[in-house]
């Protein structure tokens, strides 16, 4: 067997927290045992703290993100429901994709790759939609998008937030800023492996979902008895090591503090910016709206993106992300999040970038 280290700076997966992975060797457990259900319980309990809600409603979709945008969709849209959704990357275009499939009738804002959501121009879209979607952290473009203002301006439809790469690197505050549904993923700034979507969703919204979402799996109001104590019962197994994994992941950037995890990301991130700037190359995100866990930076003219990212990889055991769609070739993505974001990460990343670029 080989054994590689890697220093994973791609848009995800980060390298684990040491605890997350160290979970994997727990001696599995039935998925009734009571000393499991003791472990779930406790890793709701850390996700409502990081989600920093209370809503009862809170868990661990078996799945990755994905599975998340499509939990939330399935069951809180159906045929001929008006969806306001906020495009600028490719997350955005998903969640259309995803309503689409639901029957909802969606109504795209859109903003240019690169570029932040005009939150008025969400709010302002439709006179009465059922729900407005956006996500927080676009893992495409590196951008941040106001979640907040979205929220706060909502009046009677429900907010959904793609948390995947904010929640865990940068502060999202679901009770406090008003968000009624939002989901994210293991792999990105919370430090874990793929394989599970931190799922929350509100009293309000839980009293708009649809009655037979199209979906058996992730059919809330079956999964919602995976996670209620005493009336649980059996949905489907739960992914024991993975669940074990979450919940030291949590323990971790617990015991590190929400704030302390969010300041350790902006000051790599800030660190990486400078540095990069440094060597001469152009951000591309806009200014002031640039995330610190996801940074993205224009491929110089004339340098060769695929074999930039192999030289990184081959020499130095780095991975970084490029770009997606028409970007695909002209940017690359750099991820520090997690464990991975980390100063000696992002020195090392800027010194093996100056020499293979003879900068
Ligand atoms: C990664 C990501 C997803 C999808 O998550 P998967 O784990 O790949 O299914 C969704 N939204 C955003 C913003 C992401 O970065």
């Amino acid at each position: 067997m080989v054994l590689t280290d890697r220093v994973l700076m791609g848009p995800g997966p980060c390298n684990p927290y040491p605890e997350a992975t160290a979970a994997f060797c727990r001696p599995m457990l039935g998925h009734l045992d009571p000393e499991f259900i003791a472990v779930l319980d406790e890793t709701i309990d850390r996700l409502r703290q990081v989600w920093q809600t209370a809503n009862p409603l809170t868990l661990p979709v078996s799945g990755t993100g994905s599975a998340g945008m499509e939990a939330a969709f399935v069951n809180t849209v159906g045929p001929g429901d008006v969806v306001v959704i906020g495009v600028n990357g490719l997350f955005g275009e998903r969640m259309c994709d995803v309503a689409s499939r639901c029957g909802a009738r969606v109504v795209r804002v859109e903003a240019a790759w690169g570029t932040p959501l005009d939150p008025q121009a969400l709010l302002d879209a439709h006179p009465s939609p059922k729900l407005i979607a956006l996500v927080h952290a676009e893992t495409s473009t590196g951008v941040e998008n106001d979640v907040r203002s979205v929220a706060e301006g909502k009046r009677d439809a429900l907010v959904l937030a793609d948390c995947v790469t904010s929640l865990g690197g940068i502060p999202v505050d679901v009770d406090g800023w008003g968000v009624d549904i939002a989901y994210s993923g293991t792999q990105k700034c919370l430090g874990v492996s793929p394989g599970l979507s931190p799922f929350t969703m509100n009293e309000r919204a839980r009293q708009c979902r649809v009655p037979t979402p199209q979906s058996w799996y992730l059919d809330l109001g079956m999964i919602g008895d995976y996670t209620s104590g005493a009336t649980r019962k059996y949905h489907h197994t739960a992914p024991i090591a993975m669940i074990f994994s979450l919940h030291a992941g949590l323990g971790a950037v617990l015991d590190e503090g929400l704030e302390a995890a969010w300041e350790r990301h902006r000051s790599c991130g800030k660190a990486l910016q400078d540095g990069l700037e440094e060597l001469g190359l152009k951000l591309w995100a806009a200014e002031g709206h640039r995330l610190p866990e996801l940074t993205t930076v224009l491929v110089p003219d004339g340098v060769d993106d695929a074999a930039v990212r192999r030289s990184l990889l081959a020499q130095y055991g780095i991975e970084i992300g490029g770009g997606v769609g028409e970007w695909a070739g002209r940017v690359w993505r750099i991820g520090c999040m997690g464990n991975t974001a980390r100063m000696a990460n992002v020195t090392l990343l800027l010194s093996a970038l100056a020499k293979i670029l003879g900068r």
